[in-house]
Formats: C-alpha cells, structure tokens, sequence
C-alpha cells in the first residue's frame, strides 16, 4: 500500500494465524497493523515508518480501527502493532484507553509494541483499564553494544533489563524481537549473537522471543548489500540451535517473511508470525 492510500480510519493489514502457546498447543491471533503516527526512534534498519500517518493519530480512529479488523475475529489473542510503540501518545492517544481496553478486554491476551522510553505512567493507566493478559514486545534487537548503538535504538541492554524489570513487576509478560544478522557482519558472528542475546532475553523474563532475519527491505542506510545470507536450510538449523538453547524456557519463533512454508520443511508450530519491532 503506498502511503498516500493509508486512511487513519483502516488499519493497513490485518491477519489471522496462529501463535505457539509454549505449551505445545496453538492459539488463534489476530493481528492488527494499525495505522498510526511516525515512531519518533528513527532505528537504522526500519520501515516500519512507510507505512504510518505524518500526524498525530486522531481521536478515536484506533477504536475504529480494531472494530473493523475485529469484528469477524475468533481469536483469542490480539496483536496491536502500531508500527511505533503502544505508549507513545502522539501514536496511541490517551483519551482513547477506555475504548481500546473494551476491545481487548474480549480476548484472553493482547500484545502490543513498545520501546522503553515510552510512557511508564501510561502503562499503569492502561492496565487499570484491561482484565485480560498483557504482553509488550520490545525490540532489543541485539546485546552486542557497538551493534545496538548503530541501529540507532537509543536504548542500552541495560536500559532493555530495567525496563523487563519493571513490566514484570507489573504482572505485564514480555516478548523480545530479535535481529539476525547485521551489515558487514559473517553468518558465523551473527549467529553468535543472536544466541547470546537469546540468552539475554530469557532471562530477563522473555515469555517469547521471535527471531527476525535481517532483510534487504529495512533501511540499513544503503548498505543492505552487506548483510550477511542465510538460505532457508541454514535458517531451520540456527532456529534449531536457539530451540535448544531455550530449553523450553521461552517460545522461540523465527520470522520467514516472503519465504514459502513449502520450501522450508518447517512444521506450522516452528513458524512465526509476522512481526513488527518497537
Ligand atoms: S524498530 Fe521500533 S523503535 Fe525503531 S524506528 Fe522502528 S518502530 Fe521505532
């Protein structure tokens, strides 16, 4: 969809898959892209900004938003992603709480995006406001620093781990996107990383991690040529490797974009949603 056709009364992209539970079952989600105001993070290998509204969101067109792709819905989780983060009011208007927490109050668990720099106080408010579970997805993206801090994120690994803190002791569960692969950078050093930053993200408490190979499509700043290849077969390897370094402790999903499933000789449950990372 070009930018020009994005209506703030229409979510750009909804879908209905399913999601691992981590307890061997699979539950149907619904997964709304909202369409939004710009992230204000600016990371070097997003975007997510293509598809997001050069204002303010107005009043009351996320309530109409998620009634539209709703309204058809049997899931039992709802995917809010918003191509930014949840807590960010010039995305997600304030005043407009009470009606999307009506919405999510319908099903069992609700996952939303948001980089820790957004809205702490909000979040609170938020949860006053919703009787189902919620989950926040952050886009750590890595813990090798250098990396971290090329991508723009503004966000240190530590400021990752107080934040995971603090949501935890808020009863709110945490899903972490992760990056494979960066440019310049060899199969074999990416694939290190990801590991250790798997790691990382179990524990400090990651109910989910979806792993998201790096791909040309982001910005990367002109230089996608120098991102590393992983064909699918190599893919289905490492996912295997981080399965096993998860031990069962989290979800593991892996991102395969345009990859056809019957190339993959991946089962349904290996396979991720799509995703989007705050
Ligand atoms: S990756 Fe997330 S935080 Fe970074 S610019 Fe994109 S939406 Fe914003």
């Amino acid at each position: 969809m070009n930018r020009e056709q994005l209506s703030a009364d229409a979510p750009y992209l909804v879908l209905h898959e399913a999601e691992p539970d981590g307890g061997g079952n699979e539950v149907s989600t619904t997964t709304v892209f909202l369409t939004a105001s710009r992230c204000p993070i600016g990371c070097n290998m997003c975007d997510l900004h293509l598809n997001t509204l050069p204002a303010a969101t107005p009043s009351g067109a996320i309530a109409r938003q998620i009634d539209s792709a709703i309204k058809d819905s049997e899931a039992k989780w709802l995917k809010l992603y918003n191509s930014g983060n949840f807590f960010d009011p010039r995305s997600i208007p304030p005043d407009d709480y009470s009606e999307i927490a009506e919405r999510c109050n319908r099903f069992d668990r609700v996952i939303v995006e948001n980089h820790p720099q957004f809205g702490r106080s909000r979040l609170r408010s938020f949860l006053k406001l919703i009787t189902c579970r919620f989950e926040i997805a952050v886009g750590l993206e890595t813990v090798q620093p250098r990396w971290l801090d090329r991508l723009k994120k503004q966000m240190t690994r530590d400021d990752f781990s107080h934040y995971a803190s603090e949501i935890a002791h808020l009863g709110v569960d945490l899903r972490v996107f992760l990056i494979l692969g960066v440019p310049g950078v060899d199969v074999v050093e990416s694939v290190r990383w990801t590991r250790l930053s798997l790691r990382h993200a179990i524990a400090c408490g990651a109910r989910h991690v979806s792993i998201i190979p790096a791909r040309s499509g982001h910005g990367w700043s002109g230089r996608a040529d120098q991102l590393p290849d992983f064909p699918t077969a190599l893919l289905a390897e490492i996912h295997g490797k981080l399965l096993q370094d998860s031990d069962g402790r989290a979800v593991v999903t892996l991102d395969l974009w345009d990859v056809p499933v019957h190339d993959t000789g991946y089962s349904r449950l290996q396979q991720s949603n799509l995703t989007q990372h705050a």
